[in-house]
């Protein structure tokens, strides 16, 4: 007889965006991958890394990859740990702040991979629905929970949260307010700034999305020295192999390409938003690489079986807060050409 702890063996399990095995027979706009490849630098970098060097441990401490990012975002070192995707480091803070039975919040809808962690963890999970404004509800002005998940912006509707209003929430949590700008490099504003002026806020990024490495698994965190401290006890030592740290060093070092592929995937939004409201969809203003959009009928299953049935992979959420709409994926022009045509023929 095998004995699971009880959290374990009820939880469900996160269940990640499809991936289909045929993947180049589809567009696939479903999981917010960079509609363009790495940098050729990066590529460079990992095949000099892919060597007789393998049969060494990588540096763990990732150092030229925080040095790199600490130069790019004006921080030392020592208020940066990268991590093996952005997830590894949510589940660290998570084990960092949240002992069991204590309370880890997030918005709903949000991304609910906060809620299993925190499951996993033994901790308590409380969620926070949003009002008309996108503005979390009743979250009380001396909440004690250990930790508060922000996603800015938000996924899967893509709007931000202005940074007073950050600022403000920061204020009046006694726990950790962590924001994760996995999408931060397609909006206008970040909270870099917060984590030097206010001790609780902590910022996670990743490269998945804006540097196109999802496959490479890297992210990381931002936040107090103390906090890094902590995160270093708790991570696997040796967390990034030696591509990744090479991968991640070279993404961040290569800003014209990125820039470059962000500027087009901005081009892109812009014009697929404007094609959707012509088709008489609402499209909440996005600051993702995505967009939230509502058929007129408010029936987000019909369309996307309509864009599946033409092999165009989105995403739709059975969930009841969002099941009227789908989260589109900005892919390249042509891309998003397509499934413009597309939904030209499923009809409104
Ligand atoms: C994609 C995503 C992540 C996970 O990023 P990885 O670095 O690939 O683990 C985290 N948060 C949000 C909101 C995401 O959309």
């Amino acid at each position: 007889m095998i004995t699971l702890r009880t959290n374990i063996a009820e939880m469900a399990g996160y269940v990640p965006g499809f991936q289909p095995e045929d993947v180049a027979s589809y567009i696939k706009l479903n999981t917010n991958e960079n509609a363009y490849p790495p940098s050729p630098r990066v590529i460079d970098a990992i095949v000099r890394e892919a060597g007789e060097g393998l049969r060494r441990y990588p540096d763990a401490s990732s150092r030229l990859a925080r040095e790199e990012a600490g130069k790019l975002y004006g921080f030392d070192p020592s208020w940066i740990v990268m991590a093996n995707g952005s997830d590894e480091v949510l589940n660290n803070l998570i084990r960092a702040f949240a002992g069991e039975g204590e309370e880890v919040a997030y918005v709903h809808p949000s991304y609910s991979y906060y809620g299993t962690l925190a499951e996993i963890q033994g901790a308590r999970v409380r969620t926070f629905g949003l009002n008309g404004q996108f503005e979390p509800e009743g979250i009380p002005d001396d909440y004690a929970g250990r930790i508060f998940f922000l996603t800015n912006p938000n996924a899967p509707l893509g709007f931000t949260y202005s940074q007073r209003y950050i600022a403000e929430l920061a204020g009046r949590l006694s726990g950790v307010l962590v924001v994760d700008e996995t999408y931060a490099d397609f909006a206008e504003e970040n909270s870099l700034d917060l984590v030097r002026s206010l001790e609780n806020v902590v910022v996670t990024r990743t490269f998945s999305k804006s540097y196109a490495l999802a496959g490479m698994r890297v992210g990381m965190a931002i936040a107090r020295p103390e906090v890094i401290v902590a995160l270093n006890k708790i991570r696997d030592h040796y967390n990034l192999d030696r591509l990744a740290q090479a991968a991640a060093t070279a993404a961040l070092k290569d800003q014209d390409y990125f820039l470059s592929c962000v500027g087009k995937i901005l081009q892109a939004r812009a014009w697929f938003s404007a094609e959707l409201i012509k088709l008489g969809y609402h499209v909440i203003p996005s600051s993702g690489n995505y967009v939230f959009a509502t058929p007129p009928d408010r029936n987000g299953a019909r369309v996307y079986q309509g864009l599946y049935d033409r092999r165009i992979l989105v995403r739709h959420f059975s969930d009841p807060v969002l099941s009227h709409g789908l989260r589109i994926t900005i892919g390249t022009m042509e891309e998003m050409e397509r499934t413009v045509q597309a939904l030209r023929e499923i009809g409104p």
